[in-house]
């Protein structure tokens, strides 16, 4: 197995990976190499990617840790735990290493925002480029020279071997696991749901296949996309991004890309009305539509799983919304979104009103 990093569906697809790289994926690797790469998504399972995210996890971890003692009204208070990923013993010398490392990203980046921050963004998009170096720094070979600023290439150096002896081997394990769970889906459907989310969106779905860096960990979301160039960030570990959730997470990450078109229009109609744009009526949006666009496969999923006489009850109405979608909402704080994207919103993508007409009721009812 290559210490660099690698191309997961690539490999999935020539058959590549080896028994002792990914003993409980080898039913998938077979189907894979004969069906050959997947549509609409390219999974990576990148080292340096997956380190500089777990440096990042550590950090916050650590930052949270002293919160909570300088918080804690009794010395023996509540102290919040660390990672249970942080368990493996290192040697003196291997945890001094460790140490600094992530006590650089505490000083660097453990206040940033992964998803606005324009640092993070650079340095997590220049970490995928150069997954397949086994360097960063460009000392043996020229090419890999990534040109990090700061210090954050030589500690990322310096922190690679024991993250590969310690941590590695099990994140990758999940990346890929995570992938061979969701592949058979993107296989199936990832086509027509792209295009369909495309039409709805009145927008166009990327030529090029969308970038996805599978990781152990991301952000406190759990999964992010940053745009131009268009990636998008997974953490594999997540419990939110399991089962049926994981397609729809897909989706949902891709749609902040396919989207913009509706920000831009209810932009334009609240400066028509002289209103406030509100904030996060977008976003909810997307989690209304990409709910609703996935929700008979989900449904299907669902029954697959379920006893014969489990049958879910169908919705029967164009204004209400289905209740696993409904918490996703109202757990943002958005019960209100919700309510008027049903009456606004699900006519459009009902085939009842149009975009235009559908985004202008929405706005004025906000
Ligand atoms: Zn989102």
């Amino acid at each position: 197995m290559p210490l660099a990093s690698f191309r997961v569906a690539l490999l999935l697809s020539l058959g590549l990976l080896s028994a002792a790289a990914a003993p409980r994926a080898l039913g998938q690797q077979v189907e894979d190499s004969i069906y050959g790469p997947l549509p609409v998504f390219e999974f990576h399972s990148g080292f340096w990617v997956n380190l500089h995210h777990f440096l990042y996890h550590e950090a916050r971890a650590r930052e949270a840790v002293k919160d909570s003692r300088v918080a804690a009204t009794r010395p023996a208070g509540p102290v919040l735990k660390q990672s249970p990923a942080s368990q493996p013993t290192l040697t003196p010398a291997e945890q001094r290493i460790w140490d600094q490392a992530v006590a650089y990203y505490v000083s660097s980046y453990a206040g940033k925002d992964l998803l606005v921050n324009i640092d993070l963004i650079l340095l997590k998009n220049q970490l995928g480029d150069f997954e397949d170096c086994n360097e960063l720094t460009g000392r043996k070979k020229p090419a890999c020279d990534a040109g990090l600023p700061g210090n954050v290439g030589i500690i990322l150096e310096a922190a690679a071997p024991i993250y590969r002896a310690h941590w590695w081997a099990d994140h990758d394990r999940a990346n890929r696991r995570w992938v061979v769970r969701v592949a058979p889906l993107v296989r199936e459907q990832g086509v027509g749901l792209s295009q369909r989310l495309a039409d709805i969106y009145q927008s166009k779905w990327p030529k090029e296949k969308i970038r996805v860096e599978v990781c152990a960990f991301a952000n406190s979301a759990g999964a992010y996309t940053t745009l131009d160039p268009l990636r998008v960030t997974i953490a594999s570990t997540d419990p939110r991004n399991q089962g049926p959730e994981a397609l729809e997470v897909l989706f949902h990450e891709a749609s902040h890309d396919i989207a913009r078109p509706v920000e831009a229009a209810i932009t334009r109609e609240c400066r028509q009305r002289d209103k406030p744009i509100p904030r996060d009526l977008w976003h909810a949006l997307i989690f209304f539509t990409t709910g609703e666009v996935l929700r008979p496969i989900m449904q299907e999923a669902e029954q697959q799983n379920a006893p014969d006489d489990d049958v879910s009850p169908q919705r029967n109405t164009t204004t209400t919304v289905p209740p696993g979608l409904r918490e996703k909402l109202s757990q943002r704080g958005w019960e209100e979104y919700s309510r008027l994207l049903a009456i606004y919103w699900q006519p459009y993508l009902d085939g009842k009103v149009t975009f235009e007409d559908a985004i202008a009721r929405l706005v004025s009812a906000v």
